[in-house]
């Protein structure tokens, strides 16, 4: 491509960009804007800003407009974020994981205690052992098909008129995303009465 050589030249022809051959001060060389300065230095700067960002903690209002819109279009957020492609998904889930290290834990040991309250003590080892069974099935599936498979209780533990239990055939592996579907139609008449 024949660009002008020099910023002076570039004005003159009316080019928007200009070619000196030359490193900048960053050590490119690469295409300066004639109203600017050198391309790979501004992209440089852009990264910067980019990171900062996101490192700015949201502000409430940030934090409420997303909480708004999030409740406005639940159904779509999920729908795409089911929809992403499981690399994606897994990155986004260890991402949250690290930046919530102590939320992931409180939600484990919720987790952990709900299970343990709503397993029978007549339950028999071989039983539990089964159930544990499942939980390795869920992980080598996730492993397997690169598409995130959990452990669902068929009643939930917490159901709004039943309360399941944590037994061998209340269990099931199913996707994650079976599993969104199912919570969502649970959840959906008690947010529209
Ligand atoms: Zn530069």
């Amino acid at each position: 491509m024949d660009h002008p050589k020099t910023r002076k030249e570039a004005q003159e022809l009316g080019a928007k960009f200009y070619f000196t051959g030359e490193p900048c001060v960053r050590g490119h060389i690469a295409l300066r804007k004639t109203k600017g300065s050198c391309l790979e230095c501004v992209k440089e700067d852009w990264a910067v800003d980019n990171e900062r960002r996101k490192e700015k903690p949201k502000t409430e209002a940030a934090k409420a407009a997303g909480r708004r819109y999030y409740e406005k279009n639940r159904q779509a957020v999920i729908a795409r974020a089911a929809a992403r492609p499981a690399e994606e998904k897994r990155r986004n889930r260890s991402d949250y994981k690290d930046r919530n290290v102590d939320v992931v834990r409180a939600d484990t040991s919720v987790r952990k205690r709900r299970h343990r309250e709503a397993t029978p003590k007549w339950l028999t080892p071989a039983e539990r052992l089964l159930m544990r069974d499942l939980y390795v099935q869920a992980r080598k599936m996730t492993e397997l098909t690169r598409e995130r498979y959990v452990v669902d209780h068929i009643v939930p533990l917490r159901g709004e008129a039943v309360c399941g239990l944590h037994v061998p055939w209340n269990l099931r592996v199913i996707t994650q995303e079976e599993n969104l579907k199912k919570s969502n139609k649970l959840v959906a008449p008690s947010t529209t009465t």
